[in-house]
């Protein structure tokens, strides 16, 4: 078809991803000929699904699980989010040819946290994430560039947060796993950005003090929903906000880059994610 215009999710595994649901429920929506399509890639075929997508006239590409790191090496330019973040999530070129690579992740973080409790903003804030993974770093570089006061990074591999530490040493530190209450004391916003509670995945097992409603939190899990964290934050009296809408917010800039149209974060979009039955090709 004329003007089609297509895009992808490469990954490994990608069959789970729910990318094209997003991106093709706002291509339906937009009325635009396009496709986007989950792609699979292992170490040894990542650039050359990059490049033979390019070749195909593909206008960008989400990258996920395992390549993320791999990407970020592999484009002409970073954005300053990929930059700070180490890790590349979206794919597009430049007028001149040149392959930029973005990451999405932070700013769906803060989009979601918006969206999600009326407006909430990082400015002159104090916030404490717990994990020091490719997620951890990106919502950290998200945070401090947004303007948060203090950043306490807790992770069991303490090296880990100390990297992440050390990206702002007047506003961040790195505390002992698992955390002691006092990690807490004062914090606005606390965010599991480790793998615990998700499905498949050990439980979440910290203890978390009384919190109350100024405090905030958020897990980046989204399978399950309601996760064990975020349940033990909300019998500590805090505010909760489900990560799912991350994954929908980090979306957005690759589908406006790509296809020229600022796409929409609504419950219908959530809905049709939550039950996959959202428009797929
Ligand atoms: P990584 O594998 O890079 O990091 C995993 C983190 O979990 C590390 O901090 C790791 O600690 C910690 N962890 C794992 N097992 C244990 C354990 N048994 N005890 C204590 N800590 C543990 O993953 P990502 O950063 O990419 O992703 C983290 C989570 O965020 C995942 O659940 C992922 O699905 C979710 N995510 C959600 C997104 C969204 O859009 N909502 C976007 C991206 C990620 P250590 O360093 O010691 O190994």
């Amino acid at each position: 078809m004329a003007g089609l215009r297509l895009a992808g999710v490469i990954g490994d595994p990608v069959a789970h991803s729910k990318s094209p649901l997003i991106h093709n429920t706002w291509l339906k929506r937009a009325g635009l000929p396009g496709l986007y399509a989950p792609l699979r890639a292992t170490a040894e075929t990542f650039e050359a699904v990059v490049e033979t997508g390019w070749a195909m006239g593909f206008v960008g590409f989400n990258v996920t699980i395992p390549h993320k790191e791999r990407a970020y090496r592999l484009v002409d330019r970073l954005t300053p989010s990929a930059e700070a973040a180490g890790a590349v999530n979206t794919l597009w070129r430049d007028s001149d040819g040149g392959v930029v690579g973005d990451n999405s992740d932070g700013f769906g973080f803060l989009e979601n946290l918006k969206a999600g409790a009326d407006g909430w903003e990082p400015d002159g804030r104090s916030a404490v994430i717990l994990g020091a993974g490719g997620a951890a770093r990106a919502v950290a570089a998200a945070l401090l560039a947004a303007g948060v006061e203090r950043l306490t990074v807790a992770n069991r591999t303490a090296a880990r947060a100390e990297a992440i530490a050390a990206m702002d040493p007047e506003r961040a530190r790195a505390a002992a796993w698992p955390p002691e209450p006092s990690a807490f004391e004062a914090a606005d916003l606390i965010v599991n950005a480790t793998s615990l509670g998700m499905v498949g995945q050990p439980p979440f097992d910290l203890a978390l003090p009384p919190l109350g409603p100024r405090v905030l939190a958020t897990d980046l899990i989204y399978a399950p929903l309601d996760t064990p964290f975020l349940q033990a934050a909300a019998a500590a009296g805090a505010r909760t906000v489900d990560g799912l809408g991350m994954l929908l917010h980090q979306a957005r800039p690759g589908f406006a880059r790509w296809f020229g149209v600022a796409p929409t974060v609504d419950a219908a979009l959530r809905d049709a994610v939550l039950t996959g039955e959202g428009c797929l090709p």
